[in-house]
């Protein structure tokens, strides 16, 4: 199987090129030309198995190059009990009869990144060999929280390897910035940025395409590379976990062999929905793929209206790894919706580009409506959800996960539709404890990591372990700086 760019199908590229390339050359996401159909004895046979070994039959439909015996050995490092604190690496847990919660926090950072952060440097490292590169890749990643985290732990100390995090200064939890500035390993550089997210991602963006900045790197025996979720080798993990909850859900007599589940998923840069829909593409019996936002709900205009348009307040939220306003993975959505157009693709990324907005046309939002439901929920709401939803079903949620509550209970009144819900879970509680602590009517919060404990006192809920390990961790890291210096950071922390 080929990957091509949304921009231009007729750049392919073996899918350990794709890998390692992150980003086509013309700006583009490389996706894969054709998608792979479910056997349909599959979902029988996925049930049997280990949550490593769905991952296996999962990746390798698309890994041409890969042998199973590799793929393997990596999702036993990937999802290991070293790694996972669940046996079941992505748990469905039940939190009433037509709800169900796909937890994909279990993993060295608490929060879902790790599903694919975890497997993303195996899949490079392994590429790198395959492609015969020589060179250091340099993985640039700008984050709005938990990609940050969760790529340091992925890639730290992995050979060949260095891993640079710029994060927005004032854009991620004091847990998050704890976790970044603390972080272990060798090859590893973390920076704050002042601005928003959409400042970092865009100041990542111009040093991908910074020649001079290249040029200098190549000499110095390194090339750039993106670990951030338009990399395919990202997308890849994220659709094995959907199909596994799948098989979980019919295992534990939770929904039929065949019948339909809708999924609601909180939404930011669209990888985590994209990768529903692909499961969807290779026959898995999804219903609705609900949409949720928060106030930055750029998302759930266009989903309704077909009206993609940037230009709108944005607003630092409760939530942040969904405060974005340019959403990147839409564009292979898009790339798939228009039948491999790869024409008009590119005339609404150069629209967005220039004015910052682009319609897509009456089939598309049709399709569209067809697949998706979208909604949000502002921060006032999202609170009086994580306090509903602990008193109601004993469940402790973060704001990300709280939103999609919302969102589906949204979507159940307007529609009336009884399906079987999948709602997906992107952190653990924990991570953002002062949001929780509130939500909960806490009024005065613990300083530093203390607040975890505060968060165990008042739920009698533990912290994951990797957070209560932050406790008297030194901090490594202390740069920040302003968005046009981005390329000396890179530079002074690439000697
Ligand atoms: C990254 C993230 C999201 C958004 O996921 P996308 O794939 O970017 O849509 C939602 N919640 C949490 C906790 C995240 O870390």
């Amino acid at each position: 199987m080929y990957y091509v760019s949304t921009r231009d199908k007729k750049v392919r590229f073996e899918a350990s090129e794709a890998i390692v390339q992150g980003l086509a050359p013309d700006g583009g996401l490389l996706t894969p030309e054709t998608f792979p159909r479910l056997p349909p004895d599959a979902l029988e046979k996925l049930g049997q198995m280990t949550y490593q070994a769905r991952a296996v039959y999962v990746m390798g439909l698309y890994l041409d190059g890969f042998t199973q015996e590799e793929l393997a050995e990596f999702a036993l490092r990937a999802y290991g009990p070293d790694k996972f604190d669940a046996p079941a690496v992505a748990p469905v847990v039940v939190v009433d009869g037509s709800t169900h919660c796909l937890e994909l926090w279990h993993g060295p950072t608490c929060a879902f990144k790790d599903m694919a952060l975890q497997m993303l440097p195996h899949l490079l490292t392994a590429s790198l060999a395959k492609t015969g590169e020589q060179k250091t890749a340099c993985i640039l990643v700008a984050t709005s929280g938990d990609t940050g985290k969760g790529a340091l732990e992925g890639f730290r100390d992995v050979a060949q390897t260095r891993i640079l995090v710029f994060y927005p200064k004032d854009g991620v939890s004091a847990i998050q910035e704890l976790q970044m500035r603390t972080q272990e390993g060798e090859n590893v550089g973390v920076c704050a940025v002042e601005g928003n997210f959409d400042d970092a991602q865009s100041g990542v963006k111009r040093l991908f395409s910074d020649e001079t900045l290249r040029e200098t790197l190549c000499a110095r025996g390194y090339f750039l590379s993106s670990a951030n979720s338009i990399n395919w080798g990202r997308v890849l993990p994220q659709i094995v976990y959907y199909i596994s909850a799948y098989c979980d859900l019919v295992k534990a007599g939770k929904c039929r062999a065949g019948e339909r589940v809708n999924v609601c998923v909180p939404t930011g840069n669209f990888g985590n929905i994209l990768a529903a829909y692909y499961a969807k593409r290779m026959g898995l019996p999804l219903g609705k793929l609900i949409c949720a936002s928060n106030s930055n709900n750029v998302l759930t205009d266009f989903l309704k209206t077909g009206v993609y348009d940037r230009n709108r307040a944005f607003y630092n939220t409760l939530s942040p790894s969904m405060d974005i306003l340019i959403s990147s993975n839409l564009e292979r959505l898009l790339y798939t919706l228009t039948e491999e157009d790869d024409a008009a693709v590119r005339g609404y990324m150069d629209s967005l580009a220039a004015s910052g907005k682009y319609e897509v046309d009456g089939a598309i939002k049709a399709k569209l409506a067809d697949h998706f439901a979208a909604g949000f929920c502002d921060d006032g709401q999202t609170k009086r959800v994580i306090a509903q939803v602990w008193r109601e079903k004993g469940y402790l949620i973060d704001p990300h996960t709280a939103v999609a509550f919302d969102v589906l209970a949204q979507y159940r009144s307007e529609t009336g539709d009884t399906t079987p819900a999948l709602v997906v879970s992107t952190a653990s509680p924990f991570k953002f404890c002062d949001s929780v602590l509130s939500a909960l009517g806490v009024t005065e919060f613990s300083a530093g990591t203390d607040i975890l404990d505060q968060l165990t006192a008042e739920t009698g809920v533990p912290a994951p372990a990797p957070l209560a390990g932050l406790k008297g961790k030194p901090v490594r890291f202390r740069q920040c700086v302003g968005r046009e210096h981005m390329a000396d950071a890179v530079l002074g922390m690439l000697r």
